[in-house]
């Protein structure tokens, strides 16, 4: 297994790491806990929960499972979203006694999808109450999740708290977070991609994505898995693992592998650009928006529909990904400015005008 290193911390991961939040049946400890077992024989020595995850059995399953293997073999990772100090402390002891460990190897401020969030952690005490437990030993490494645009990561990650990342960026995204990973290279920093495969987007239309293949990646999940632990700057792609077999899809997609030169991953973005025809990349070229509308999210929500031709689809990317109400949608102009500047030449107005009526319909129904 491809090892790279994280940052500064000295630690050398494994370039395919265990994302805990697609575990099926999760009351089902034991069958699961196997599952990580088996990805730990394969070579995967970072393992990612968080509360919360897979109704809250997540933490318990990968505790289980750590409780197997030798330790310091592996890397814990877990999260907290609390933006009070004391909050974090109880949550931290809490996944401490979870996962069975003396000390959370990565622990990450969790989920920071706008900047005020950021200061919220920082104001409340979640931020200090977590560098308090990195002195005394019961985290080795802070880090923060971020659904953030790449420019918006680059400027938390330039106040010099965190050791690392953990991001979106797949295939289908990149572009929307590429700063992030320079800002992250040039200081050093670990970078953990979450969703590498487009949160299942890309498996789940592996014909529409086929184009993403190399000549010599056997499918579209190893393309996308390539696709990420080959940039420089990415440590490790967390997969969501449900069952032995995606673990071994996707350990067979580093095997032997050496990640592709500047100038492959260049032409491969090129190719991905070229043919995402219909669907928005995420670029951010049509900001700003006289509006205030976060277009590339809003737009990235409406890729789910072109994907699935699903309505609802829309709605559950903006609520439980981007945290973004549907509605805003109502407010664009049609003043055209995005359009002019869209590199994918997207209907911007259009399926703003979508995604209204959608928001809508959905508000009727509920009411
Ligand atoms: S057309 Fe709508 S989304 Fe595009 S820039 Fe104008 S107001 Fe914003
Ligand atoms: S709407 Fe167009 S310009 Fe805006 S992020 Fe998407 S592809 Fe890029």
């Amino acid at each position: 297994m491809l090892k790279k290193a994280y940052g500064k911390t000295g630690k050398l991961i494994s370039a395919v790491a265990f994302g805990g939040m697609r575990f099926a049946a999760p009351d089902d400890i034991d069958a699961n806990a196997a599952v990580v077992l088996h990805a730990y024989r394969k070579g995967i020595n970072y393992f990612d929960t968080a509360p919360g995850y897979c109704q809250d059995k997540s933490e318990i399953i990968m505790g289980a499972a750590l409780r197997q293997m030798t330790p310091g073999t592996f890397y814990s990772s877990t999260k907290c979203m609390a933006a009070d100090g004391g909050e974090l402390r109880k949550s931290l002891e809490r996944s401490l006694e979870r996962l069975g460990v003396e000390k959370i190897d990565f622990f990450h401020i969790w989920c920071i999808v706008r900047p005020e969030q950021w200061a919220q952690r920082k104001s409340g005490g979640a931020v200090a109450a977590a560098l308090k437990a990195r002195e005394e030993g019961l985290i080795g490494h802070l880090a923060v999740s971020s659904h953030m645009t790449g420019d918006q990561i680059a400027g938390l990650l330039a106040e010099g708290i965190v050791e690392g990342v953990t991001l979106g960026y797949s295939a289908i995204n990149f572009p929307f977070r590429q700063r992030a990973l320079d800002a992250a290279a040039a200081a050093g920093l670990g970078v953990v991609t979450m969703n590498p495969l487009g949160g299942g987007v890309i498996p789940q239309h592996a014909g529409r994505f086929d184009f993403i293949r190399a000549d010599d990646d056997g499918d579209v999940v190893a393309a996308a898995i390539r696709f990420n632990v080959s940039q420089p700057a990415v440590t490790a792609a967390l997969v969501g693992f449900t069952t032995t077999g995606h673990v071994d899809q996707a350990v067979a997609a580093v095997a032997d592998f050496k990640p592709y030169d500047a100038a492959h991953i260049e032409s491969m973005k090129r190719h991905i650009t070229a043919n995402f025809s219909g669907l928005c990349t995420g670029c951010g070229y049509c900001l700003p928006c006289p509006s205030g509308l976060e277009i590339p999210k809003l737009m990235d929500a409406y890729n789910m529909k072109v994907l699935s031709g699903d309505d609802k689809a829309i709605l559950g990317r903006m609520r439980y990904h981007w945290q973004v109400p549907p509605d805003t949608a109502a407010t664009c102009t049609g003043c055209g400015a995005c359009e002019a500047a869209c590199t994918q030449q997207l209907p911007i107005i259009e399926r703003m005008e979508d995604i209204a009526a959608v928001a809508a319909r959905a508000a009727q129904e509920k009411a």
